[in-house]
C-alpha cells in the first residue's frame, strides 16, 4: 500500500522496521497505527478543501486513547458517540465547546456529562430534547444543542446509508421545525444544525450532489429558526479505498463545490462554523493489524495458511461487518515484502467457523511458520468494531507509533 515503505523485506511504519513495530508491541496479534500518515491525511483535508472548513474526527472510527489524544492536536474538534467516549475527549486538549456528541439512545447520564461539560448535543429525538431540558434545570445550566436532521434526500453510493428514508438517525426534515420552535420554548442554546447522509463514499459526484442538497436543507431549516446558527456540521462520508479496483477519493472537486456553497451560507447567516466530521478518512489507512502464522496446512490442493488472529480481532477483514459480498482487504507478508508471489493461499483465523476467514485465495510470497500476515486499511473499525471474546482466545494490542 503506498501509505507505506519497505526497505528490503520489512514493511516500515513511521520510519520503523515492522521486527521493531513487533517488539514494541510485546506480542501478536496487534494493531499498528502509523502517526505520520494521520498528519498527512490531515494536511490534505486542508490543503485541498475550501480553507475556512473545519474538521472533526469521528472518535467511533478508533477511540484508542493515544490516537484521539493525537489527533486532537490536529483537528479542530471531536465528535463522540457515547459518554465513555466523550470523557476520553475531554481528557485531551479540547474542551466541551469542540466537541459533539450525536447517536440515538443517548442515556441520562451520558447527557448530563455534556451538558454539564458544554458539549455540543446532536438531538436525536423529541423526548431526548424534553431530557436535556430537565437536566439543564436541575443543573442549572443551559444544554447546547443541534438538531440531528434526516435528510430528505439519501446519498447515492455511500457504503453505509446514514440518512434519507426512514432513519433511526436524527429527526426527519419535515419534523425538524417544530424541534426549533421547542428549543426556543426550552430555552436551550440553540447551536446549528447537523446532517449526515452516510460512510464510505468514493463517488465525488454523489458526495457533491449530497453537499448541495445539505445546504440547500441547512438554509430552509435556518429560515425557521428563531436564533442564530453558530455551527453547522455537514457531516463525513469521505471513503477510503479497500478493495481491488477502488481508487482514493479525489477531494479537489469537492472542495470546489464546497466553496460556493458555503459563501453563499456565511453571506446569508453571517460567520457560522461549518464543520466536516470524519472517522475512516482520517485514521483507516494509517492502521495494520499484524497476526503470526502458526501452522500451514494443505487440503485437497487448497493451502491453508492459519493465523494467531482472525474475524474476533478484526471483524471486517472477514467481510462480516457490513460487506455485502465477501471481498479481500489488502494483505501482505510483513517479513517477506521483496519477495515474489508464489500462490494464492487461504488466510485463516483460529476461531471453529468457516467465516474466520481473512484471505480468500490471495497470492502471497511462500510462507514459513512465523511469518507476519499483514492486513492493511485497519486503523478505522478494527479493533472495538470486533467480537473480541468470541471463542476466548488472547486479546489483540494496540500500539501508534
Ligand atoms: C460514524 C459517524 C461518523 C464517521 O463516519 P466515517 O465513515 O468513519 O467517516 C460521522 N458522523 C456520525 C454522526 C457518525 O455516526
Amino acid at each position: 500500500m503506498s501509505q507505506f515503505q519497505a526497505n528490503g523485506d520489512q514493511l516500515q511504519l513511521n520510519g520503523q522496521p515492522l521486527s521493531l513495530v513487533r517488539q514494541h508491541a510485546g506480542q501478536t496479534p496487534f494493531y499498528a497505527y502509523d502517526r505520520s500518515v494521520i498528519h498527512q491525511k490531515v494536511r490534505l483535508l486542508r490543503q485541498k478543501l475550501p480553507a475556512q472548513l473545519k474538521f472533526h474526527y469521528a472518535v467511533k472510527a478508533n477511540p484508542m486513547p493515544a490516537v484521539i489524544h493525537f489527533l486532537a492536536g490536529l483537528v479542530d474538534g471531536l465528535d463522540v458517540a457515547s459518554g465513555n467516549e466523550l470523557r476520553e475527549a475531554l481528557n485531551t486538549e479540547m474542551n466541551g465547546s469542540h466537541i459533539s456528541f450525536a447517536g440515538p439512545g443517548k442515556q441520562k447520564a451520558e447527557l448530563t456529562m455534556a451538558v454539564g461539560t458544554q458539549t455540543t448535543i446532536n438531538v436525536e429525538s423529541f423526548n431526548e430534547l424534553k431530557l436535556l431540558k430537565e437536566i439543564s434545570d436541575e443543573l442549572g445550566v443551559r444544554a447546547r444543542v443541534a438538531v440531528r436532521v434526516n435528510p430528505d434526500f439519501e446519498l447515492k453510493s455511500s457504503g453505509m446509508k446514514m440518512g434519507g428514508g426512514a432513519q433511526q438517525f436524527g429527526v426527519d426534515a419535515e419534523l425538524a421545525p417544530s424541534m426549533l420552535e421547542k428549543i426556543t420554548e426550552y430555552g436551550l442554546h440553540y447551536r446549528g444544525l447537523h446532517i449526515f447522509t452516510g460512510s464510505q463514499n468514493l463517488n465525488p459526484e454523489s458526495i457533491i450532489t449530497a453537499h448541495k442538497g445539505i445546504f440547500e436543507l441547512a438554509n430552509r431549516l435556518q429560515d425557521s429558526a428563531k436564533s442564530d446558527i453558530e455551527t453547522l456540521n455537514i457531516g463525513g462520508g469521505l471513503g477510503i479505498p479497500y478493495f481491488p479496483g477502488e481508487k482514493p477519493l479525489p477531494l479537489e472537486p469537492i472542495g470546489e463545490s464546497l466553496e460556493p456553497l458555503m459563501q453563499q451560507f456565511y453571506s446569508r447567516w453571517g460567520n457560522c462554523k461549518i464543520a466536516m466530521e470524519l472517522g475512516r478518512f482520517l485514521v483507516g489507512d494509517c492502521g495494520i493489524y499484524v497476526s503470526e502464522v502458526i501452522d500451514i496446512k494443505h487440503s485437497r490442493g487448497t493451502e491453508f495458511v492459519v493465523i494467531n488472529g482472525g474475524l474476533h480481532h478484526h471483524l471486517a477483514a472477514s467481510g462480516n461487518f457490513g460487506q455485502v459480498v465477501r471481498k479481500n482487504y489488502p494483505v501482505a507478508v510483513g517479513n517477506k515484502m521483496s519477495q515474489s508471489k508464489d500462490k494464492a493461499v487461504q488466510v485463516v483465523g483460529p476461531l471453529c467457523t468457516p467465516l474466520d476467514l481473512l484471505a480468500n485465495k490471495y497470492e502471497l510470497p511462500k510462507i514459513d511458520i512465523g511469518d507476519l500476515i499483514v492486513i492493511y486499511q485497519s486503523g478505522a473499525y478494527g479493533f472495538t468494531a470486533s467480537p473480541r471474546d468470541f471463542l476466548s482466545h488472547p486479546q489483540p494490542v494496540e500500539i501508534l507509533v
